[in-house]
């Protein structure tokens, strides 16, 4: 059959999908200028796809520009067309940064830590999904028979993220049913979340060209097993010398380190919208799942907000250093890598400006959000939130989430989760 490559820009939007248009290939030298065409309401699609609520009208225009250090191309070498799309940016048509693009977010949080400190974050993004290829098999959480039944997706997975320039760190069966979960090799900021939004798609395609599919929805089924997001992160000096590691400082962590989770924590309750931002986000984190129901800080914890993780390293100081990171917890598959992350270095970088401390509890930590509406109305009455927002897109967020809730209110959890398993 006759066929000429095509290339999809696009841009991964508040609801977390990725959504663009696509092109010849053969275009690409121009498009890299002009990218494709865009307007204001797109980024107001719900996760469901309609536009129920949008403060921009039926006005505007827009670009996507593609980024080319955000492409991948897979062919995956089994007569389906090659998998390549880039990731771009949201622009005005003079070319300015749009206000309100979610990549743009992630580098004024960027610039923010810089200014507040000199550092620079590196992190790494462990997601977890369900891989539907496989029997629905109970008590095979971890094993070698939920390994060996997902047959060649693992590997065609690793060899797509090796194909689309990502170093994949580890594929393991999960602790629920069906489910599987990779981490990539910890990148600066940016990029992490370039590739943090690449391989979900990677996984995505690699089921899709085997005739199933991934699921990333935060709570696939009522009282299953959650799907997270884990955000490790550590920080860094100018020149990429590790500043995260004090063996004397609390929880073996540097003043700065201190001073950045002091942040996290401080602003938790704003940025919860942001990092768990669907309703079923709420169903998993509850008790009794290894995810985060408290806004605290625990040294190798996987039931906390922020997990000082392990260091399985005894090669001295300087390795200890190297290695040595933190976990954010509060995230999940709904949510926009840009913006997690963003919203994840806002926080920390204020922490750091205003040199806060680590909160000292008696007792329990107080808890996290319950609800996305809880979570929304923290949010905007967030200060902090509303500076690094702007008023144009912190609107156009809280209204997107709100016209979302809406449109799912009244559905009870299984069904919920039903509905939400069909779009993440
Ligand atoms: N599935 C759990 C979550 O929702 C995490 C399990 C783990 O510790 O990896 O975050
Ligand atoms: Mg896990």
């Amino acid at each position: 059959m006759l066929r000429e490559e095509l290339i999809f820009v696009g841009n991964c939007d508040i609801a977390g999908h990725v959504r663009g248009k696509g092109f010849p290939a053969r275009e690409l030298r121009a498009r890299k200028k002009q990218g494709i065409g865009w307007t204001h309401s797109n980024l107001m699609q719900t996760a469901f796809g309609p536009i129920l609520d949008t403060p921009f009208g039926t006005g505007g225009d827009l670009m996507v520009v593609p980024d080319m250090s955000a492409e991948a191309r897979v062919d995956f070498a089994d007569g389906t067309v090659p998998e390549h799309f880039i990731l771009g940016d949201i622009r005005n048509t003079d070319g300015s940064p749009w206000e309100c693009c979610p990549r743009e977010f992630l580098r004024r949080a960027i610039a923010a830590l810089d200014a507040a400190s000199g550092l620079h974050l590196i992190a790494a993004f462990e997601q977890e999904f369900i891989y539907t290829g496989v029997e629905d098999r109970p008590g095979h959480a971890y094993s070698l028979g939920a390994w060996r039944r997902q047959g060649g997706f693992g590997e065609s997975l690793i060899a797509a993220f090796r194909a689309a320039g990502l170093k994949p760190d580890s594929f393991l069966p999960e602790f629920g049913q069906r489910q599987y979960e990779f981490t990539i090799t910890p990148e600066p900021a940016l990029k992490a979340a370039d590739q943090a939004v690449i391989a979900r798609e990677l996984v995505r395609a690699t089921a899709f060209r085997l005739g199933h599919r991934a699921n990333f929805s935060p709570m696939p089924v009522a009282d299953g097993s959650g799907n997270g997001v884990h955000i490790h992160f550590s920080l860094h000096d100018a020149s990429g010398a590790p500043e995260t590691y004090d063996a004397d400082g609390p929880l073996g962590l540097s003043e700065p380190a201190v001073q950045f989770c002091a942040g996290v924590l401080h602003h938790l309750p704003a940025i919860t919208a942001i990092t768990a931002p669907s309703p079923v986000s709420y169903l998993r984190l509850t008790p009794n799942r290894w995810a985060p129901t408290e806004i605290d800080i625990r040294k190798q914890d996987r039931g906390a907000a922020l997990r000082v993780c392990p260091v399985f390293d005894v090669k001295g100081k300087k390795k200890i250093a190297e290695a040595y990171n933190i976990e954010f917890r509060v995230s999940d598959g709904s949510a926009n890598p840009y913006m997690a992350l963003g919203a994840l270095i806002f926080t920390g970088a204020d922490g750091i400006a205003r040199k806060l401390s680590l909160p000292k509890h008696s007792g329990e930590a107080p808890p996290l959000p319950r609800s996305l509406g809880e979570a929304l109305d923290g949010m905007e009455k967030s200060e902090a939130v509303q500076a690094w927002f702007g008023p144009t897109f912190l609107e156009a967020y809280l209204r997107h989430k709100r016209s979302e809730l809406g449109y799912i209110a009244g559905l009870e959890p299984p069904e919920l989760c039903a509905r939400y398993a069909e779009v993440y």
